[in-house]
């Protein structure tokens, strides 16, 4: 729609350890060792992608940065590759409808699309061969790993509000609606940010 890569961290690791790139080797030692994956390793990948060249027109970053040290580690890179960010796009949701959304998610085994009963009933997937049958609920979104992981946010992630708010980045999207609503939204607000 905005014809523009889509730079999805879980997406990078994804295709660095596929490809075994020396960054998804060494991603892959501290996983198969139970370890986080540090920053650097995470942060190198996300240089890398941002110095291919279909990036140039533009980009979005989807999972990425987390926390402020991360944060900080993007704008510096960006500064090295002579880009910047143009908008950070606040999606602001209230916790308990994060609990309702994620605690009643569905995901396809197959093509990995996320349902909802309430919120994006399953009529059909993507990939054709994809049936209900295939839907799935992830270990970790039960209410209490849901509430784990939200307070990490509000740790970890949430203080980026403030450091992209005073470098006038900020754009705040009101995350309450129907996917269909909420995406017209984003749609709208990044249209008005990319040059074409
Ligand atoms: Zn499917």
């Amino acid at each position: 729609m905005l014809d523009i890569p889509h730079i999805a961290t879980g997406n990078l690791f994804r295709e660095n350890l596929k490809n075994e790139t020396e960054l998804g080797k060494m991603a892959k030692t501290y996983m198969d060792h139970g370890k986080l994956v540090p920053d650097e390793i995470t942060e190198a990948m996300v240089r890398e992608r941002l110095s291919q060249p279909d990036t140039t027109e533009g980009f979005i970053l989807d999972g990425f940065p987390r926390t402020l040290p991360q944060a900080e580690a993007l704008t510096e890179m960006l500064t090295d590759l002579r880009r910047r960010l143009t908008c950070v796009l606040h999606l602001k949701v209230p916790d308990e409808e994060i609990v309702e959304r994620l605690a009643g998610r569905n995901i396809c085994r197959l093509c990995q699309t996320p349902f909802h009963p309430k919120f994006n009933p399953f009529q059909t997937c993507p990939y054709d061969r994809c049936t209900g049958e295939h839907l799935y609920q992830r270990d970790d979104d039960s209410p209490e790993i849901i509430r784990a992981r939200l307070k990490t946010f509000h740790g970890q992630t949430e203080p980026l509000v403030d450091y992209y708010c005073e470098l006038g980045l900020l754009l705040e999207i009101e995350g309450v609606g129907d996917v269909a609503t909420v995406t017209n939204r984003i749609i709208a607000a990044a249209k008005t940010l990319t040059r074409t």
